[in-house]
């Protein structure tokens, strides 16, 4: 990787561009949909012209090619893994005042709260118990007296919580920008992914929604993840808030920072969220979002970025509930939340927190509930976090990813930390839904992966645990 500091510039994003490419796909042929779509079946994904392209799609028979062109390439690169997470609220205070979110300063609706190091291993322990492998922590924009440190030393106590039924083997992260010296140290406490959503790309709409605090500089924000890829952070996730702004803009504002971070560090972002706004105590923004995304059109989103960007991840959380969920997984989703609480000590303490939490979740089912209705739908529930250890990471996972080898790793361990699973947390219906699953796997995965796959699921078979290649 170029580790070489870029001028910190945002004049990647250029609306005169995202307009002009617009207006044009406006005028796109079926003919010229139809040939979009068979370049993106060579999984080599497509320019902002072509995702404008695909954007436009009004004609219903149109839009069932583009799923199923969609459901193609998830199918070539994901096969049918599911990745799941949960997130980890470590405090709710906040500097800032973005009006989408309970968070916000002035909300004097919320109640706040900022986890201890012994609570946030409380916490831990708690999604450990579940059969969590993998953490999303997440923070307002202020922290206790000790600063940034207090971010450190919560890694620290994630990383090295145990109670003797498990570990969260990855920790990602979700905190305000930081400058190349912290992100240097996040770097050094073993993150994962460093993820952070723009929320828009529109300066305009940003500097309404924002009017308060460091997150009022669109420029800071738009250029974090340069610095977190020179400080040698390598996995990044982007994402847009959506709701606040016309959705097509967004994806090709999204797309115009893909190319800048390939440009500039010869990879793009490891990852996309795609959050919708939902309610939040004290918001009244977020009760009427001013550019609502309907069901439909978010499909449209997903199946777009699994063809624009095939080999980014895509993940999907809890604010959708379970129908919306499951209609996204087969037209791209790779990675999804599970049990989420999104209040700071939602896990241990289980009671009422709304008045804690930074908006209304859409799924409320267990990670056991989730897992059961996954195996039963076809798809595996992994808990890998193989690449990562092993340092297949950045352009490394690319390299792995583009020639189609990576498989040759996530199947199997995504079979492997399944069972692991369900030998360890599942409830006795969901493990035998799971091991249905496993044992129908294991028999169609053909040639050296199938061999892999059944070498590692014996050795979980004997009880050992964390089994990857
Ligand atoms: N405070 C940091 C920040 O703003 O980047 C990091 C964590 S913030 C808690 C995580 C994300 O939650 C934000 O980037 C925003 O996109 C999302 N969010 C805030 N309010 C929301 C709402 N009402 N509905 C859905 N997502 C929301
Ligand atoms: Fe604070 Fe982040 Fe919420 Fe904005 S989105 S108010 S920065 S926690």
């Amino acid at each position: 990787m170029n580790i070489t500091a870029p001028k910190p510039s945002s004049n990647f994003i250029n609306e005169t561009a995202i307009r002009s490419t617009l207006d044009t796909a406006r005028r796109s042929s079926p003919a010229r949909v139809r040939e979009v779509l068979s370049k993106a079946r060579q999984l080599e994904g497509l320019d902002a012209g072509e995702v404008a392209v695909l954007m436009e799609i009004q004609d219903a028979a149109l839009m069932e090619e583009m799923f199923a062109a969609a459901r193609f390439v998830k199918d070539e690169i994901y096969g049918n893994r599911l990745v799941l997470f949960a997130p980890l609220y470590i405090s709710n205070l906040c500097k800032n005042e973005c009006s989408y979110c309970a968070f916000r300063a002035a909300n004097t609706e919320l109640q706040r709260r900022t986890l201890t190091q012994a609570e946030i291993a409380k916490e831990v322990e708690v999604l450990i118990n579940q059969g969590h492998k993998r953490v999303l922590l997440v923070a307002g924009e202020s922290y206790p007296h000790e600063g940034f440190d207090y971010i450190l030393k919560a890694l620290n106590t994630i990383y090295s919580t145990k109670n003797g039924r498990g570990e969260i083997r990855r920790v990602n992260v979700n905190i305000a920008p930081l400058t190349v010296e912290q992100f240097r140290q996040l770097k050094d406490a073993h993150i994962g992914t460093y993820q952070l959503f723009q929320e828009t790309y529109h300066r305009e709409t940003y500097a309404k929604v924002h009017t308060l605090g460091a997150k009022k500089n669109f420029d800071w924000r738009v250029n974090v993840m340069d610095r977190a890829m020179t400080a040698g952070i390598d996995d990044v996730g982007i994402g847009v808030l959506f709701g606040l702004y016309d959705w097509k803009f967004e994806m090709l504002a999204m797309q115009q920072h893909i190319h800048h971070l390939e440009e500039q560090f010869g990879v793009g972002p490891h990852t996309i969220s795609v959050p919708r706004i939902e309610p939040a105590v004290g918001s009244s923004l977020a009760e009427r979002p001013p550019h609502v995304v309907s069901d439909a059109d978010f499909k449209k989103i997903v199946a777009i970025l699994r063809l624009a960007v095939p080999y980014t991840g895509i993940i999907m959380s809890t604010r959708e509930n379970a129908d919306t969920r499951r209609a996204t997984f087969q037209l791209g989703v790779s990675q999804i939340s599970a049990g989420s609480r999104c209040n700071p000590g939602g896990y241990a303490e289980c009671g009422d927190g709304h008045n804690a939490e930074q908006f209304q979740l859409g799924d409320h089912r267990s990670l056991d509930e989730v897992v059961r209705d996954l195996a039963s739908l076809g798809y595996t529930p992994s808990f890998c976090t193989a690449c990562y250890r092993l340092g297949r990471t950045g352009a490394d996972f690319m390299d792995l990813a583009k020639p189609g080898l990576i498989k040759e790793h996530c199947s199997p361990n995504a079979l492997s930390s399944c069972l692991e699973y369900l030998m360890g947390y599942a409830a006795a219906e969901t493990r035998q839904v799971g091991e249905k699953l496993v044992n129908r796997e294991l028999q169609t995965m053909p040639g050296a992966i199938g061999k892999t796959a059944n070498e590692l699921v014996a050795r979980v078979r004997q009880n050992e645990k964390d089994v990857f290649v």
